[in-house]
């Protein structure tokens, strides 16, 4: 179960629109408060004659039964973007896993026939199937029968009723309608055709018993512990209850789940995306801190996926890398880039201050040659009448001073813009670490968290293979039960 790692990140959006929601909810005390006193008034003047105790009575049932008709902000099936996705013929398809306007493999198998046939046959099939998988989903808490698939399903998918048995028959033997705990309105068939042996009463083994016995086998369930469940338990210990395994409903969407809670009634609550972490010294993390590393986290996930699934390096010496050691790769490689950045930083730093030391060495030499050529200007000046020699002279000494009188303002310039490049370059210099000791402890975190939910330490889990579920994430909120 890998999909928690980016659970804050990915639900940043959500997480604002909930706080929204709770900033809207900090006013329903008061409100509740106010439906209390209300009832209690009604329920004070009730006492003084039966008659008006019998209407009060009625009004609070009434009032229950409102409440009940009224969406629960927090219940995510009465979130109208969940609604929406469910609905109609195409959410049916997408709730029950499958494709809307395609046949499966398994359906082209099944059905070579319709597979091979005409583009307009594949789509009465495919509308008769996604119509009895509606009807199904529609009410999960009864067995639906192919009568009264007959009898709902419209004109003129109904004119084919060999076809609409078919559909039913291979909808029931996947397992896509007709599980779970569901009124059945057809006794259990008594002729056994077979016997199985299911190994492991897990979620998987005791759901294929149940089926499998409904498809009418025998079935015997094969279990090493002293309960059935398997990793899913409920631990109780005086009035605390906890549920290991099996705690949080990851996502609605296309999860058989969803149908489960429905028969059962149970209600379902949105986990609060908030958590907020704390420093040893009991103060919470700064959120620009907790962000940036929970940043840096997802993008040493993505390393370590690019470098199982683009580079393929999965094997070190012959031995599968874990998880854990592939990280603490990357990290190492992020701690050495840093280092090359902190090199490449002095190396610029060493050359604008060689560049500086030639740019001051030109200078003392221009001026010297300055105070030369001045005083050569000084004597010769000094001459009344020169002749054509010393006049040349005294001439090329002026340009010359001139010219070195230039040279000296370029130099200046020049020293200017190294100086002003210097002190940039010190005013940023790199991170002289890749993580703090601070930001190592809340990427730590992090790890545990994800040692939680894949509920096994990172040097256990294959690098190749432990995300190998993303492809089938259920799509919505984490949500879990309520207990009463
Ligand atoms: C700590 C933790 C938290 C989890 N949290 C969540 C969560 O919040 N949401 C969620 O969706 N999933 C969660 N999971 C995962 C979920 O619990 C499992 O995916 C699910 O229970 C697996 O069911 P299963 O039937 O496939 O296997 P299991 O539950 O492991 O069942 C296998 C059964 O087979 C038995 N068995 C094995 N070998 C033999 C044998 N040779 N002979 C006889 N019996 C045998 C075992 O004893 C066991 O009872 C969590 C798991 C753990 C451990």
């Amino acid at each position: 179960m890998s999909r928690r790692k980016k659970i804050k990140v990915e639900n940043k959006e959500l997480d604002d629109k909930l706080n929204h929601a709770d900033e809207e909810h900090a006013t329903e005390p008061a409100d509740k408060h106010k439906g209390a006193a209300a009832d209690k008034k009604v329920n004070s003047s009730a006492s003084s004659s039966k008659a008006t105790k019998k209407e009060s009575k009625k009004e609070e049932v009434k009032k229950e039964e409102e409440k009940k008709k009224e969406p629960d902000p927090e219940s995510e099936l009465d979130d109208p973007v969940i609604k929406d996705l469910f609905s109609g013929l195409e959410g049916a398809a997408f709730q029950s896993r499958m494709p809307f306007d395609k046949m499966t493999s398994t359906e082209a198998a099944c059905f070579p026939d319709i597979a091979q046939a005409p583009l307009q046959s594949i789509k009465v099939y495919l509308n008769v199937r996604n119509r009895i998988l509606q009807m199904w989903l529609d009410n999960p808490k009864q067995q639906l029968i192919l009568d009264d698939v007959m009898e709902k399903m419209e004109v003129p998918y109904n004119s084919d009723a060999t076809l609409v048995k078919r559909a039913h028959a291979f909808l029931e033997r996947n397992g896509y309608i007709n599980f779970g705990v569901f009124k059945r309105l057809k006794p259990l068939p008594a002729k056994k055709f077979g016997k199985v042996i299911v190994i492991g009463a897990g979620i998987a083994g005791l759901a294929a018993a149940q089926q499998l016995q409904q498809f009418g086998l025998e079935v015997i369930v094969l279990e090493a512990r002293d309960r059935v469940g398997g990793r899913i338990a409920t631990f109780r210990k005086g009035n605390y209850i906890a549920d290991l395994g099996a705690m949080v409903v990851t996502g609605l969407g296309g999860n058989p789940v969803t149908t489960l809670s429905k028969q059962i009634d149970m209600e379902l609550h949105r986990i609060r995306q908030k958590c907020p972490l704390y420093q040893s010294s009991g103060v919470t993390v700064d959120k620009d801190k907790d962000e940036m590393v929970e940043r840096e986290f997802n993008r040493l996930l993505e390393a370590t996926s690019y470098l199982s699934h683009q580079l393929d390096f999965n094997y070190a010496g012959n031995k599968p890398v874990s998880l854990g050691q592939a990280l603490e790769w990357v990290i190492k490689l992020q701690e050495k880039h840093v280092r090359e950045k902190q090199i490449q930083h002095l190396k610029s730093v060493i050359t604008l201050q060689e560049k500086l030391k030639t740019n001051q060495k030109l200078l003392v030499g221009i001026k010297e040659h300055m105070l030369e050529t001045n005083a050569k200007i000084k004597e010769l000046s000094g001459i009344d009448k020169r002749d054509v020699q010393l006049e040349f002279a005294y001439r090329s000494a002026v340009r010359d001073l001139h010219a070195y009188a230039k040279k000296w303002d370029q130099l200046q310039e020049q020293a200017k813009e190294i100086e002003g490049k210097l002190k940039d370059l010190e005013a940023s210099p790199p991170s002289d670490v890749y993580l703090s000791s601070k930001d190592r402890q809340i990427l730590d975190w992090h790890f545990a968290n994800l040692e939680f939910a894949n509920a096994t330490p990172l040097s256990n889990l294959s690098l190749k293979h432990w995300d190998q579920d993303d492809d089938f994430e259920f799509t919505g909120n984490h949500l879990t039960g309520k207990w009463f």
